[in-house]
């Protein structure tokens, strides 16, 4: 039963140096010492040691898109690129794709997953159980007459995910949404886990507030029509929000241009609302970041994700903590931690065994070694897995 006394230890909520843990074989947290003398049997580690982290965003389904879009492009042309190209390669490649980025979260000390599918191309590769999952099967369609037939083709996907870890139907992002199909998944979602793109660009909201824009297009363009647009005068997310009556758990992702007002807004609904931070996809695709300063000041609660390789070159919470440390210095480290590991795991209902070194926990044991307070991301860390996390649901 090994002890280990490393030079920080982030225990999901905070700091602290001078502790000592032991885990036993299969890494289940046994004891937190806090005093010296600790057992001379211990093993000096010089580093940081936290719990595993986890991914609330990702779209595994995307990973052979590597490198695929232009940066900077903006989200109109992203959309109707992803669109356009992603059934390119065949179903090997994609498999590969989607292994190898599987593989690439585990090695940077990732064990969770919120993750965004259309399809069932990650099914076999999610069979294996090599990291937890909760599945979020995204619909989309901007037509009401399509909406009951787009709900089922979900629904039967869903049914395959649900076999193997928890599962939920999602909704895509505001404008690309009927207002049947919003009724339809708000429906089946009561008391279920649910997330919806929000607020990535000015565009939204303007389509929302005064039916005009680059959202405009987009729309025309999928529907290869033009469409009567009701603008309610409203941002996208105070337009939406009311109508997810039946959702009280929700994260919200990229909130790029989400305002205070929109902020208050969504809290006075009185809903568990998690706000998803996925900084490397922003700079990709718009080159901005939401205003994380205003969010963690307004006590949202925050977690982070990569979102897919389509937008991103490495799937990693470390370097996504990176970018959110260079941009917003003077926010705590030990918050920014706690967004990639417990409030992570609290999103996704899996913080029974994840996010956090308690005693009973399994959480799986990271060490970053090379971690220097000064310079916490500083490219000589290096992430190692001590011990692997427990298997939610296998
Ligand atoms: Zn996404």
């Amino acid at each position: 039963m090994p002890y280990l006394i490393p030079t920080y230890l982030f225990d999901g909520f905070s700091l602290k140096t001078n502790t000592c843990i032991q885990v036993d074989d299969e890494g289940i947290v046994l004891d937190i010492l806090t005093k010296e003398p600790f057992p001379s049997s211990g093993i000096v580690l010089n580093g940081l040691l936290m719990p595993g982290m986890i991914n609330c965003h990702c779209h595994l389904e995307l990973s052979h898109m590597k490198g695929a879009i232009p940066k900077h492009t903006g989200l109109v042309n992203f959309l109707m690129t992803i669109n356009q190209s992603r059934n390119l390669q065949n179903n090997l490649e994609i498999a590969t794709a989607i292994d190898q980025a599987e593989k690439e979260m585990i090695s940077n000390g990732i064990v969770a997953v919120g993750d965004i599918s259309n399809k069932l191309d990650t099914l076999e590769q999610k069979k294996k159980h090599d990291l937890n999952y909760h599945n979020f099967i995204e619909t989309f369609g901007l037509e009401d007459e399509q909406a009951s037939h787009r709900f089922e083709t979900s629904m039967s996907i869903c049914k395959a995910f649900q076999e193997i870890a928890p599962s939920s139907i999602v909704l895509h992002a505001p404008y690309s949404i009927s207002n049947t199909l919003i009724q339809l998944v708000n429906d089946f979602n009561q008391n279920k886990l649910s997330t919806i793109h929000n607020q990535e660009c000015d565009a939204e909201n303007e389509l929302f507030q005064k039916g005009t824009g680059d959202f405009l297009q987009l729309i025309q363009w999928i529907l290869k029509s033009p469409k009567e647009i009701h603008p309610t005068g409203k941002s996208s997310l105070q337009s939406y929000l009311p109508m997810l009556s039946q959702i009280n758990k929700l994260i919200l992702v990229h909130n790029t241009v989400s305002t205070k007002d929109d902020i208050e807004f969504a809290q006075q609904t009185n809903k568990e609302l998690y706000w998803c931070l996925c900084p490397h996809a922003n700079l990709y695709i718009e080159n901005t970041l939401p205003d994380v300063n205003l969010l963690y000041a307004s006590n949202c609660k925050l977690v982070v994700g990569t979102d897919s390789l389509a937008s991103n070159d490495h799937l990693s919470i470390w370097g996504e903590l990176f970018v959110l440390h260079a941009h917003f210095p003077t926010i705590p480290l030990d918050e920014k931690l706690k967004w990639a590991t417990s409030n992570g795991a609290e999103a996704l209902g899996m913080n029974s065994t994840l996010g956090s070194l308690e005693n009973g926990k399994q959480p799986g044991i990271v060490f970053i070694e090379n971690f220097n307070i000064e310079h916490p991301f500083d490219e000589s860390t290096k992430i190692q897995t001590l011990f692997k996390a427990g298997k939610i649901y296998s």
